[in-house]
């Protein structure tokens, strides 16, 4: 018997809006620059930030079908969808960038997965690349169809990183939060892996803000990932927006002591746990820029909190 699919808005109970709290921090005050925190790491235990905002039109869109979707080893999007899989009850397929993964024991992010019931399959790297080419999707939507025990038509295909023009409209929201809000937010500012964030960000803040993206990959591929998004979303370009890649430490998960003790003493001053991936750069490059006198003072700087460091 089918019972309806619960709209996902509903059924996970996200708290939203996400809370906006202005923090005391000399290093921006000084410069006359205040800081607020934008708390989307609190909008749900299991998707936290953005992943919720990117997923939650995804999974109406995919009415409880099979869901395949695509990350490496410590992707925190297939440990989002995979938790949706398990509290809405849908079926999940993630495919792992590294087929020699296959061998050994998953580790914990990816154990956490397998435990929500997604399943795993492991892809070589040439494969894993060649994921957008019709002829690749067509077999891992076929592999994912098999591991799932459903029909290969009835696999929602979600991208790496959950970023596609539904995810740029959801993060729009993130956006017209800001926008609404009484502390008068001027600048908007969120860490970039995919660019779908900044992308529906920058749309949704509306005319008089604009959005700043910090790189947390090398590579300078971001800006035109953010434009095709905003394409794809929103039919061209959308709300004013630049990026910031000086402040990607060397690559995605690469860290200096300089950042590790910056993170560190964040935490200690302001009592909110840093996500080291992402939080941290981007917390990192503010603190950099308001030092530089990138900010007119005055401005009202909102640092949008993206997710938390994992649960020991
Ligand atoms: C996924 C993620 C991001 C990056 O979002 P994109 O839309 O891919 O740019 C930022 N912060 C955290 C904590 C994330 O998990």
């Amino acid at each position: 018997m089918n019972s309806p699919t619960p709209d996902p808005a509903d059924a996970l109970r996200p708290r939203l809006p996400s809370p906006l709290r202005p923090v005391a921090d000399e290093r921006f005050e000084r410069h006359g620059v205040r800081l607020l925190l934008k708390r989307d790491d609190l909008i749900h235990p299991d998707l936290p930030g953005n992943k919720w905002r990117k997923l939650a039109p995804n999974l109406r869109a995919a009415r409880g079908r099979t869901v395949l979707t695509f990350g490496g080893a410590y992707s925190n999007h297939l440990r989002a969808t995979a938790a949706a899989g398990r509290l809405l009850g849908f079926p999940t397929v993630g495919v792992v960038r590294g087929d020699e993964l296959a061998d050994r024991p998953l580790n914990p992010s990816l154990s956490r997965c397998a435990a929500d019931g997604m399943r795993l399959l492991f892809a070589d790297r040439t494969s894993y690349r060649a994921k957008h080419e019709p002829a690749v999707l067509a077999r891992f939507t076929a592999d994912a169809g098999a591991a799932a025990g459903t029909d290969p038509q009835d696999v929602y295909v979600v991208p790496e990183g959950g970023s596609n023009a539904l995810a740029a409209r959801g993060c729009a929201e993130l956006g017209a939060e800001l926008r609404d809000d009484p502390e008068g937010v001027s600048v908007a500012a969120v860490a970039c892996g995919t660019g779908g964030t900044l992308a529906g960000l920058a749309a949704g803040l509306g005319p008089g803000r604009r959005a700043l993206g910090v790189a947390v990959l090398r590579g300078g591929f971001l800006g035109g990932e953010v434009r095709g998004l905003q394409r794809a979303a929103f039919g061209g370009p959308a709300g004013d927006w630049s990026l910031e890649e000086r402040f990607h430490f060397g690559g995605y998960a690469r860290a200096t002591p300089a950042l590790d003790a910056f993170a560190a003493d964040f935490e200690d001053r302001h009592g909110l746990p840093v996500e080291r991936l992402y939080v941290a750069k981007l917390l990192y490059a503010l603190s950099t820029l308001a030092a530089e006198g990138a900010f007119p003072r005055g401005t009202a700087l909102a640092a949008v909190i993206t997710g938390r460091p994992d649960a020991p």
